[in-house]
């Protein structure tokens, strides 16, 4: 699903009193989030999935709260890149080397980055590439302290592109409209499959046979 509008801008949230951070229910994800603000070149703020619970949690118990999350609303280093961390208003937190959408970028845009996808619970940075300006859908940088070092879960769904910047296209999710699915979407690899031709495959969910044509 492709998300125009500018992070935050759905939050119902309450803004909490000499905090830089809120929460919100966002009508267009349909999920509760935590907001952190970040003070950069340009502000913006990181985006956190919480649950309904600790939503309310927040407006009984602020300091629970806060413990709860003390990692993410910490901004240190790559400790607040958590498992709840799905995106942010700067590419600086997408998983690439530094600036690497202006050597992935297409020349045909103005800007590369054009809004997100949300897929799987994350906010993928759309990014249109050079390469036919298909879209690449950048992960955020999620980083997982381990006692080995960090581990980076959003990695394994995708690929390295060009040694730039870990990705996933965005033609590759397809999206099954079943009574039962409704939209749902699902990651296809049809790299296989020659220009123009029809592919069938099935919706791993309600296992319905979905007839698609390779753009
Ligand atoms: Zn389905």
């Amino acid at each position: 699903m492709i998300v125009n509008s500018c992070l935050g801008t759905d939050i119902l949230g309450n803004k909490i009193d000499g905090k830089y951070w809120s929460v919100g229910y966002c009508k267009e994800l349909d999920r509760y989030l935590l907001l952190i603000y970040v003070a950069w070149i340009a502000s913006y703020e990181r985006c956190y999935l919480i649950s309904k619970q600790d939503y309310e949690l927040c407006k009984t118990d602020i300091e629970k709260f806060e413990d709860k999350y003390k990692s993410e609303i910490s901004q240190n280093g790559k400790i607040c890149f958590t498992k709840n961390f799905i995106g942010a208003g700067a590419l600086r937190d997408y998983d690439g080397a530094n600036k690497f959408q202006s050597v992935i970028g297409s020349t045909s845009v103005i800007n590369c980055f054009q809004h997100f996808n949300f897929y799987n619970d994350v906010l993928y940075a759309r990014i249109i590439t050079k390469d036919k300006d298909r879209v690449l859908l950048v992960p955020p940088l999620q980083a997982i302290q381990t006692e080995k070092g960090y581990d980076f879960p959003l990695r394994k769904t995708a690929f390295l592109y060009q040694d730039i910047c870990y990705g996933i296209w965005e033609d590759f999710i397809l999206k099954c409209n079943s009574e039962s699915c409704r939209g749902r979407e699902f990651y296809f690899d049809n790299s296989k499959i020659p220009p123009n031709e029809k592919y069938e495959t099935l919706c791993p969910y309600c296992k319905s046979l979905l007839i698609r044509k390779k753009i």
